[in-house]
């Protein structure tokens, strides 16, 4: 049996001629910038995500850019987070000019160990941004007491967790802001770039609205120096089609994971455990092994492709070595990647793949 990493043209199939009619509304009044589908976007978004305000934009970086702006992060301060995520949350600190600090992870659940964050702050800290990891939710309650003693402001990277809860409330709309990614991968995908802005703060709605269009408040008239972050008017109605099916692939992708827990119990491998108040939507699903690399190799020869989230923790990649961390300052996140591999997980997949996937990697680790 193949199990493909991921089967973007199966989900394409199955809405082909709704999506074809979606583009063809956008084409027919040359609505290619903003418009009116990604207006209505922006409305439904707001609504599925329990928030006030939902700003489109065109990449899930542009919105952690446009989040940290809005909550006045600038050159010299400090945004506390993790180094185990991918590269864009610690690139959009460093676009503000603020510079990331790190903290580790707690490795049960591969998000921001919230114990860590307190001793990190420094008076130059602004803000603490958590990333909800492969669909998680972080611990949000004990974050926002902190940032309330320190009067800090939280931004959530939520471009990983599209509809996943904490305490029943969707994320996006638990710190200041919250940002997404529609990568085309992501579960909520667009078929091209595409991010949105979340928020309950009207001010920092408005300031990201004339920011994501060269800072514009009035045709030709500019506010301030902005960016060219606009949501393009395909991708807006290619999204319209897909947030109604977006509860039901995120079902689809619990009951895989499911799937993969069972299969997989006693295996000697570790699985990313969720607290009683996070609810996940199983963006990816990791596991951690040991020889991860040769595990990988095993699997592929037995048609089961795999990806890793992420081979190198953030304070070792080359742009961000010179904040002086060394090898050895995290050691779950350094342990995590070396160890992390993410097995197949999309809506399409049929049990029988992610059995015969589960099953496969079972006899590849052994018992524990
Ligand atoms: C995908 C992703 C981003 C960036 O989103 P883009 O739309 O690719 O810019 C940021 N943070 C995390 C955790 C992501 O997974």
């Amino acid at each position: 049996m193949i199990v493909p990493y991921a089967d973007l043209k199966a989900q394409y199939a199955g809405l082909r001629e709704e999506i074809l009619a979606a583009l063809d509304r956008v084409g027919s009044k040359a609505a290619f910038i903003l418009g009116e589908e990604v207006q209505e976007f922006e409305r439904e978004f707001a609504a599925f995500c329990g928030v006030k305000h939902c700003v489109a934009v065109n990449s899930g970086t542009s919105a952690l850019h446009l989040a940290l702006l809005g909550v006045g992060v600038r050159a010299g301060d400090e945004v506390i987070t993790t180094p185990n995520t991918f590269i864009a949350t610690a690139e959009a600190i460093s676009y503000t000019g603020a510079r990331p600090v790190f903290v580790d992870i707690d490795p049960r659940t591969a998000n921001i160990e919230v114990k860590q964050i307190a001793a990190a702050v420094t008076p130059r800290t602004r803000a603490i941004l958590p990333v909800h990891l492969y669909g998680l939710a972080a611990e949000m309650d004990p974050i926002m007491e902190i940032a309330a003693e320190h009067k800090l402001a939280v931004i959530e990277d939520a471009c990983q967790a599209h509809g996943a809860r904490y305490h029943g409330k969707r994320v996006g709309g638990i710190g200041n802001a919250g940002a997404f990614s529609f990568y085309p991968a992501k579960n909520l995908g667009a078929y091209g770039e595409g991010g949105a802005l979340t928020t309950n703060d009207d001010a920092l709605a408005a300031e990201a609205r004339i920011l994501r269009s060269h800072g514009e408040s009035r045709r030709y008239y500019h506010d301030a120096v902005g960016y060219n972050y606009r949501m393009d008017g395909f991708q807006g109605a290619v999204l319209r089609v897909k947030l109604p099916r977006l509860e039901q692939w995120n079902a689809r992708r619990k009951s895989l994971a499911e799937i993969y827990r069972r299969t997989l119990e006693g295996a000697r491998v570790e699985l990313q455990q969720g607290g009683a108040s996070c609810e996940r939507v199983d963006h990816l699903f990791v596991v951690y092994v040991d020889r991860r690399d040769t595990v990988r190799a095993s699997l592929e020869e037995r048609g089961v492709q795999t990806g890793v989230h992420y081979p190198l923790p953030i304070h070792q990649q080359k742009p961000f070595r010179a904040l002086g961390y060394q090898p050895g300052d995290f050691p779950h996140v350094e342990r995590a990647c070396e160890r992390v591999m993410s097995m197949p997980l999309y809506p399409e997949m049929s049990d029988e793949q992610a059995h015969y996937a589960a099953q496969t990697l079972r006899e590849i680790v052994g018992e524990k």
